[in-house]
């Protein structure tokens, strides 16, 4: 069986030195690809590093997050979109993202709306498909969205409200879901919900996580097999099958071709 992981942060400092030992790990459990998202300048360079070293595994999406809003300054910005624009073309180069809003931050609010407003602007612009945090957010952004022209929209992590999950997967918009499925009632009943053609796996590594299988591990690409387990299960599927759909939903979303 062949998986991947649609969404990790393999440029982020807790991957440091460890980035080789990370993808042969991943090889090893049969991950053939990855998409490693951005969340500021620093992690950009490093996620196109990364892409450009292994080619056909690491993907890159790229972006600013609403984590690193706060400290953004305008000449890292700019610098940022420029670095973005330049991609235009690059077959690594597959998303706009991490980009979005969260909630837990009101005090850089009206600048996350700035920033993801120019993100967004910038996956129009570029053709790209939108990978998107939306802690808190979920509504106000599905509400947003419709105002641009996104080719593709991905909802990372989705976890509330349940009742917004029809409006997003009748328009399409593809929902990750990772090692949580394996334990969180909640999760589970998202993958439950979301149909499988809607669906991909993730780890958003280095997030750790801390129940069994998983607990004092650090989160790797190896912990996919695992959570396609999970999504069988609910789902009361073949594992094979269910990871055969999630690799042509992860070829369709991010338009690559996997080998
Ligand atoms: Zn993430």
């Amino acid at each position: 069986m062949k998986f991947v992981d649609a969404h990790i942060h393999l440029s982020d400092e807790e991957y440091a030195g460890v980035v080789g030992d990370v993808l042969a790990e991943a090889k090893n459990s049969g991950v053939v690809a990855l998409v490693s998202n951005s969340m500021d300048l620093k992690t950009c360079q490093g996620t196109l590093e990364l892409a450009k070293r292994d080619p056909g595994m690491v993907y890159a999406a790229l972006g600013i997050h609403p984590w690193t809003v706060k400290g953004l300054e305008e000449d890292e910005l700019n610098r940022v979109l420029q670095l973005i624009s330049e991609q235009r073309g690059d077959r690594a180069f597959v998303a706009v993202g991490e980009i979005g809003l969260d909630s837990k931050y009101p005090e850089i609010w009206d600048k996350q709306v700035r920033v993801f407003d120019l993100m967004l602007r910038l996956a129009e612009k570029l053709g790209l498909p939108a990978v998107i945090h939306s802690r808190g957010t979920t509504e106000q952004i599905v509400d947003m969205l419709p105002s641009y022209n996104l080719k593709k929209v991905l909802l990372h992590w989705f976890s509330n409200p349940i009742s917004i999950l029809g409006k997003a997967v009748e328009r399409g918009y593809y929902i990750t879901e990772g090692p949580l499925a394996t334990y969180s009632s909640g999760i589970r009943d998202v993958v439950k919900r979301v149909p499988l053609t809607n669906l991909l796996t993730e780890t958003d590594g280095p997030v750790r996580f801390f129940k069994k299988p998983f607990e004092g591990k650090r989160t790797t690409p190896a912990f996919i097999p695992t959570v396609v387990d999970a999504f069988a299960e609910v789902k009361n599927m073949n594992v094979e099958e269910v990871a055969d759909q999630i690799l042509r939903n992860f070829q369709d979303f991010f338009g690559v071709k996997l080998d």
